[in-house]
């Protein structure tokens, strides 16, 4: 790709993957985090507010506790991580402090994202972070995580955190250097792609399954990560971290994915309902609800063919077309039972179905938000002022 200035974008989120930081025999990978450790200091002192999102806490206690390579179980890979990330900490500590940066530990679970209250915790305390011109090193608190809890990867992780904080720009250092027509591994024909515009069904396709021996991502996750980024309003790059200088080797013009952040910027709100990862159920609504619903409107019963799924009211949904593709999320006025007694009907007859008082909606409009791929054109993307509405 052409050369990327990093200059326009303030606030940068991270994402170091394990097989950067740790080597299977070797162990950490001090001199290429050194370098690293350079980019970032370089790019804090030009203004920039960095945060890293750092996997590779069950590599590197791997490594150190020297266990057999084979696939551990939840407990041993969570024991693993107790030993890793003490050692991750203290690395980047030093490798940070020698730019006379400081290092703040943030390890997060599912719920302090999803939840409303814990998410703007977890926001103020990174924030202030910032304002005292550390450095956040985040990972997954994978100690206390178990699978039906998890992030899963640091993916989404490190996309969330960039929703969460409202980056302009997440940065995926990973083992292969961005997105190519289809999984290169298995493709010799694949051709890279330098510029993601909008990440539709057939980008989606591209990215197939590629995970490597240490990552559990692979780019089908790379992709997920870029919907939660560019759907609220940061721009995501996608290279190959195993170079030396990785941030200045993008500034370089080094190979690399760009996918453009979404046309129009949605308030934190709503931000916080696009960016769940866990959602409990989905409906499927008619043509006429998805025009109204690209028109701002709130989704009513009458537009609902189906509903999947069990949650309660006020869980985060998705909502689908008859093609089952996801055209927006919210928070849900029904539980999945009552949903599915007024799907079809009319607002004026659910008070006599249901027996008690409507909400006319079951989505109201302040609770849902399109996809990228179905906000209207057109309206503005003011991030500026979004990101003022937020750190006001
Ligand atoms: N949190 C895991 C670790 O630090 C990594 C998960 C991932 O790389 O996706 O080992």
């Amino acid at each position: 790709m052409t050369a990327q200035t990093l200059a326009p974008y303030r606030r940068i989120v991270v994402k170091i993957g394990s097989a950067l930081l740790v080597d299977r025999e070797t162990g950490l990978r001090r001199a290429w985090l050194e370098s690293l450790a350079a980019d970032v200091a370089r790019l804090a002192k030009a203004g920039h507010e960095i945060m890293l999102v750092s996997s590779g806490a069950i590599a590197l206690g791997r490594s150190v506790l020297k266990l057999q390579p084979k696939p551990l179980r939840l407990d041993e890979s969570q024991a693993a991580a107790a030993v890793g990330q003490i050692v991750l900490a203290r690395v980047y500590s030093e490798v940070l402090g020698v730019h006379g940066l400081e290092a703040g530990q943030i390890l997060l679970t599912l719920g302090d994202t999803e939840e409303r209250r814990r998410y703007l915790n977890a926001r103020a305390t990174i924030g202030t972070l910032l304002s005292f011109g550390a450095i956040p090193v985040i990972n997954e608190n994978d100690t206390v995580a178990t699978a039906e809890i998890r992030y899963g990867d640091n993916d989404r992780l490190a996309a969330r955190v960039a929703t969460m904080m409202s980056a302009d720009l997440l940065i995926l250092l990973s083992d292969i250097d961005g997105l190519y027509t289809a999984p290169p591994a298995h493709n010799p024909d694949a051709v890279h792609i330098a510029h993601v515009a909008a990440i539709t069904p057939q980008i989606e396709a591209m990215a197939g399954a590629a995970a490597s021996h240490l990552s559990r991502g692979g780019m089908k996750t790379k992709i997920d990560a870029g919907k939660i980024a560019t759907g609220a309003g940061a721009a995501m790059i996608v290279t190959a971290g195993n170079r030396m200088s990785p941030l200045a080797a993008i500034e370089a013009g080094e190979r690399a994915t760009f996918f453009a952040p979404a046309g129009s910027a949605v308030n934190s709100r709503k931000r916080w309902i696009a960016g769940h990862l866990n959602t409990l159920g989905r409906l499927t609504v008619d043509a006429g609800a998805v025009d109204a619903l690209s028109r701002g409107r709130s989704l009513l019963p009458a537009g609902v063919r189906a509903v999947h799924g069990s949650f309660a009211r006020g869980d985060t949904i998705c909502v689908e077309d008859e093609s089952g593709r996801e055209i927006a999320r919210g928070l849900v006025a029904y539980d999945a039972a009552d949903a599915r007694a007024i799907a079809g009907c009319r607002s004026s007859d659910v008070e006599r179905i249901l027996g008690y008082a409507p909400r006319a909606a079951m989505i109201h409009r302040d609770d849902l938000v399109l996809s990228p791929a179905r906000r209207a054109e057109g309206l503005a993307a003011d991030l500026a002022q979004d990101w003022e509405s937020d750190h006001a």
